[in-house]
Formats: structure tokens, C-alpha cells, sequence
């Protein structure tokens, strides 16, 4: 498996917040869950189609 990852910084947010998975499932749920901790945002569909086009393979 390969891991990727998401960092907040990518959705847009002053936060150096990163999430780390095989799974771009978990990734995003991740990223949701952190964005309504954190950021008092709840994640729309669009939010979160917007995750998953932002995902990168972690680097070696
Ligand atoms: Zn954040």
C-alpha cells in the first residue's frame, strides 16, 4: 500500500495540520473531523470532493 496524505494547508487554512493513511476514506474522514474540531466547520460533499482531488502520495 502506498501512504498518502492531506495537509490543511492544502484546504486553504493557516494550520499545519497533516493527515497520513493508505486510505483516502480516512484521510478525508480525518481531515473532516479535524476541520469540526478545530476550525468550527462542518465538511459539505463539496468540501470533501475537494479533499479527495487534493490528496498526494507521501513522498519516500
Ligand atoms: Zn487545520
Amino acid at each position: 500500500m502506498v501512504r498518502k496524505k492531506l495537509s490543511c494547508r492544502a484546504m486553504g487554512l493557516n494550520c499545519g495540520f497533516e493527515v497520513h493513511d493508505e486510505s483516502v476514506d480516512e484521510i478525508v474522514a480525518a481531515l473532516a473531523e479535524h476541520a469540526r474540531r478545530v476550525h468550527k466547520v462542518e465538511a459539505t460533499e463539496t468540501m470533501r470532493q475537494k479533499a479527495r482531488d487534493l490528496v498526494r502520495l507521501e513522498e519516500a
